[in-house]
């Protein structure tokens, strides 16, 4: 049994690792990804007290460096549900279950899965990285918004035919090589040995060998939403000690329903979430 397990290592989960470690509280990291959060994807940082001509990356491996050097426990898994228990909560990744009296929710905000097929790993949801991969194949875009038709032209350049499933109004993007499809929905996909096959809609179906979607960015809440604290855009509201309406539980950074999202109240928040983590253990010691 942990202290404190803390979902997702970004600035404010990084911050709460080590209030927690420094006040000796058994405390667990899980981290899908590359601790730093999206640190990692910032050219310049600007707005963060002591950061002078850093990169995102540079600020991502010293917060990095400073939460290693207190040696924590730290699994590269992924969060994928919560569960109350009558004094505890099981943490349950997408590899094992944890259990825990208290939990931190640093998870931030990420892009949009397409809904239904999470799991899938080699769905693309970066044509910019990912275009390269499918050079003169067909593939299909699913998108909604003006970042995806910037995406849909990209991939157009490289690829040899683009579906691209739009959700949304009709917008007006003529190329050879793109047929733009409107209100459908992927019912299905279908892999071989680990590739992209076959894309089934309501409609008809797609021979392609990938598949990129751009549905914008939002919360990564969705393992939170049987606890029933997130909003409906899949934000949590907390109070001033970061505690959410289930007690035990916390949310800090990004995820939270809030005015200001940055790096700095993002650590600060992760610091007031453990110190209050901590004392609602002692308290419950009593
Ligand atoms: C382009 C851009 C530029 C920015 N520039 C600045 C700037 O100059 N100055 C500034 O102050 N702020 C800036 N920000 C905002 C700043 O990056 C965020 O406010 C800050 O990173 C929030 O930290 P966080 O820890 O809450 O979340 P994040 O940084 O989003 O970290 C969340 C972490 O949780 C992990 N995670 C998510 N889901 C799970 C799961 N299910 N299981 C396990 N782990 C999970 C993610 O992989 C990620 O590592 C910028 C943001 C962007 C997008």
């Amino acid at each position: 049994m942990y202290d404190l397990i803390i979902i997702g290592l970004g600035p404010a989960g990084i911050n709460a690792g080590i209030y927690a470690k420094r006040s000796k509280l058994n405390v667990l990291l899980i981290e899908k990804e590359t601790p730093g959060g999206k640190l990692n994807s910032i050219n310049k940082i600007d707005n963060y007290l002591g950061a002078i001509d850093l990169t995102g990356p540079e600020l991502a491996t010293t917060f990095y460096k400073q939460i290693r050097a207190l040696k924590p426990e730290i699994k590269l898994e992924e969060v994928i549900d919560i569960k109350e228990k009558d004094d505890f909560k099981e943490v349950i990744t997408n590899k094992a279950t944890y259990c825990s009296k208290t939990v931190i929710i640093s998870s931030g905000s990420g892009q949009k899965k397409l809904q239904g097929f999470e799991s899938i790993q080699n769905i693309s949801y970066c044509a910019l990285c990912d275009a390269n991969l499918y050079e003169n194949k067909d593939v299909v875009l699913i998108g909604n918004n003006f970042k995806a038709i910037e995406e849909a032209k990209y991939l157009s350049k490289i690829v040899n035919k683009l579906y691209f499933i739009y959700e949304g109004k009709k917008i007006d993007l003529k190329l050879d090589n793109v047929e733009i499809i409107y209100d459908e929905v992927v019912k299905d996909i279908k892999i071989e040995n680990n590739l992209i096959k076959e894309v089934i809609l309501k409609n008809s179906n797609l021979i392609v060998s990938g598949i990129f979607v751009s549905l914008g960015s939002g919360p990564s809440s969705s393992f939170a939403e049987n606890l029933g604290i997130t909003d409906e855009k899949g934000f949590i509201t907390v109070n001033e000690n970061q505690e959410t309406t289930i007690p035990g539980i916390y949310a800090c950074g990004d995820i939270v329903k809030k005015a200001v999202y940055q790096i700095i109240n993002a650590a600060s928040e992760g610091a007031i979430g453990a110190i209050n983590a901590g004392k609602y253990i002692r308290n419950k010691s009593r």
